[in-house]
């Protein structure tokens, strides 16, 4: 309040406006630079990558005091045959949002992000959109800032980061990086298109090879380069030999690098060329002065993605994306699909706001393929339950089991084998006993090889692995088939106290004869694999395990230890019960098919409480799509695990992760050989 007689002096107010004159242009550039909240997607170079890419309308926002540009808010308008969108995130990691000068005071901010966001709502009106929405940037807490937005949608999000001066990395990337350093990995950074792409190409390869989500377009990667300055973009490329084994493009600015687009060549995994060219990059970035490595987002924290970021010695941090409902009725009619076509690197809302969002957002939580509810994606056919041998960490060893010992009649094996062929899916012979003690054994492999199944996977001891088992292996046929051995240990000793009553040179004997009969035979369809599990005889050899066989086999599979629902019990087994248990994979991908014919809905149900009926009177798609199947799915869908048995007393749960199991793991492996 001013006193009669003062003098009143009237403060210029704040304009806001949009970008319009070069001087505009040269003002807000300089605001960018200046500003700690800054991102490279605020510098007008992203804005030029996302009009060539994306064609969207930039609308950015100026708040100008006294000629001096004091904050801004970029934002990006859609126009599409469903609605219109404003939105600051229109390209992958498009993160944005208001940025202000560092001179204003707490009380000048909050005022310039009213003022912008009211502005932005304003023309998001008058364009008809239907909804406005902000994706706040990492590393900065500023979420409270944009209250005056009272958006309708506040989703955290999180993504991880290495702060570059204190780096804690696992100690197996130190090895990892000596193993390539020695087999000769060279690292370049390269600037040519055509060397660029050679990365992009190996990205899309890896992408579809293990049916992740949808690749980045090329006409961004060469927009990338095209429309950023060469100091804020960094391609490097790891090669082995000449070829390009590994690839980064990385984005950096404001001391921050981001982890843009990583490619991996299958084939040369095993030379461990991109934990180099991490490593390395990480080491010359902190000596640049940079302090973060913004590895972004994963899909999941259970994520074999999340887990290699993670031995980076990652923290985590969270940022926002926040949405403003302009029209409600119109936002109501969208349908998920349509948002996904016409808005594509475009963020609007979290997908469970349209409509058909619930459902997709549970599918692919779960990553419940629809081909799933038709048919399992792997049959597993238990074609005996009696083993040679007495391993410890094995309910079969122990006196609790007490079903009668049998083999799988061979007809009986054919029905199941030319279901799942017809069905197209996956059979895997395995179960509670050594698969190999089948007499016909031999001829039940010639019939998976004869009947176009896409892939028989078997798991074995290795004792029996040998004579006719390997020549019926070595037949001809267009059935990718993978003998998964398990080998528990890598010395002797500890071999021996794990895998009782086998013979370590036996094995060894057989699997290096598998091996070389392949090469011999030149037999490009079969595959490898050996397994451990993390139990505490073979703790400490599971590194050397692992190191071992990835240079002589196509996998190495480590599986957690379980306690088989009690029946074997010196397990440390994660406690974690009931605290965010999700609905059991088991139901939705796999059944086993008991030597009896009785199919189970628990593949690791060594006491038969699982059996749902038996496949000798009905086909498995009809019992995988009846009433008591589904029933159960249901009850773990909305949590009721009691009320399944033996769900409601089982632990084994936790480690079947849905975005990583064994069926990804073989997909890998067969789709990257290809
Ligand atoms: S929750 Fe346990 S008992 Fe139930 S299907 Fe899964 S592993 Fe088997």
């Amino acid at each position: 309040m001013t006193r009669r007689g003062e003098r009143l002096t009237l403060q210029p107010v704040p304009e806001v406006r949009e970008i319009e004159t070069d001087d505009d242009r040269k003002n807000y550039q300089r605001l960018v630079a200046g500003s700690s909240y800054a991102m490279l997607q605020h510098t007008l170079e992203w804005r030029e990558l996302a009009v060539l890419t994306t064609k969207d309308e930039p609308h950015y926002f100026i708040l100008q005091d006294q000629g001096e540009i004091t904050a801004a808010l970029p934002m990006m308008l859609r126009r599409t045959c469903i609605g219109n969108a404003m939105t600051s995130l229109s390209l992958p990691a498009g993160y944005g949002g208001v940025i202000v000068s560092e001179k204003l005071d707490h009380a000048e901010k909050l005022a310039a992000y009213r003022t912008l966001l009211n502005a932005a709502v304003e023309v998001a009106r008058a364009n008809d959109c239907v909804a406005l929405s902000i994706c706040t940037p990492p590393f900065r807490q500023v979420v409270e800032l944009y209250e005056p937005l009272a958006p309708e949608y506040q989703t955290e999000n999180f993504f991880q980061y290495t702060a570059l001066r204190s780096p804690r990395f696992h100690k197996s990337t130190r090895w990892d990086m000596n193993k390539a350093a020695k087999a000769g990995v060279e690292i370049q950074s390269v600037t040519a298109m055509d060397e660029v792409l050679k990365i992009y190409e190996l990205y899309v390869e890896r992408m579809r090879s293990v049916g992740g989500g949808a690749a980045l377009p090329r006409q961004l990667v060469e927009n990338l380069f095209r429309c950023i300055q060469q100091k804020h973009i960094e391609c490097r490329i790891a090669y082995y030999q000449g070829q390009p084994a590994a690839g980064l493009i990385l984005l950096r600015y404001n001391k921050v690098c981001d982890y843009y687009l990583a490619a991996l060549n299958h084939e040369l995994r095993s030379t461990c060329a991109m934990t180099y060219l991490v490593g390395r990059t990480l080491a010359d970035y902190e000596a640049a002065g940079f302090e973060y490595w913004n590895w972004q987002s994963s899909p999941s924290r259970r994520c074999g993605t999340y887990a290699f970021k993670a031995k980076w010695g990652t923290a985590e941090g969270k940022h926002y994306y926040l949405t403003k409902i302009l029209a409600k009725a119109a936002f109501a009619e969208l349908k998920l699909d349509e948002v996904k076509q016409e808005f594509r690197w475009f963020y609007i809302a979290p997908y469970t706001a349209f409509r058909g969002g619930e459902a997709y957002a549970t599918k692919n939580k779960y990553s419940f393929a629809n081909r799933e509810a038709d048919f399992p994606s792997m049959v597993l056919v238990e074609t005996a339950n009696v083993c040679n041998l007495k391993c410890p960490h094995c309910p079969v060893s122990y006196s609790e089991i007490k079903h009668t010992p049998s083999f799988m009649d061979l007809e009986l094996y054919k029905k199941v084998c030319d279901e799942v062929a017809a069905n197209q899916s996956y059979l895997r012979i395995t179960g509670d006993g050594e698969p190999l003690l089948h007499p016909q054994a031999a001829a039940m492999i010639r019939h998976a090889c004869a009947s176009r199944l896409p892939l028989l996977s078997m798991n074995t001891n290795g004792v029996c692995l040998e004579g006719e088992v390997i020549e019926a292996i070595m037949g001809v046929t267009g059935t990718k088939v993978i003998i998964d051995v398990s080998l528990d240990a890598i010395f002797k000793s500890s071999y021996q106290k794990i895998r009782l009553g086998s013979d370590y040179e036996r094995v060894m004997r057989n699997v290096f004869e598998l091996l070389s009969q392949r090469k011999r035979l030149r037999r490009k369809n079969i595959f490898v694999f050996a397994s451990i599990i993390d139990q505490p005889e073979a703790a400490i050899e599971l590194e050397t395990f692992r190191r071992f066989w990835e240079e002589i086999l196509d996998r190495v599979i480590t599986r957690s230890y379980v306690d088989w629902k009690g029946l074997v019990s010196k397990t440390k087994q994660a406690s974690n019960f009931v605290k965010d248990r999700w609905p059991c994979l088991l139901l939705y991908r796999r059944v086993t098919i008991g030597a009896e014919g009785q199919l189970r809905f628990c593949a690791d149900d060594f006491m038969r409480e699982s059996t749902v009926e038996s496949v000798a009177a009905k086909t498995i798609k009809e019992i995988w799509q009846g009433s008591k199947m589904n029933k159960i799915r249901e009850l773990h869908q909305t949590g009721k695990f009691t009320k399944v048995h033996p769900c409601d007393t089982c632990k084994d749960w936790e480690v079947l992760k849905w975005d990583y199991d064994y069926q990804v793991a073989v997909d890998a492996v067969i789709r990257g050989k290809q």
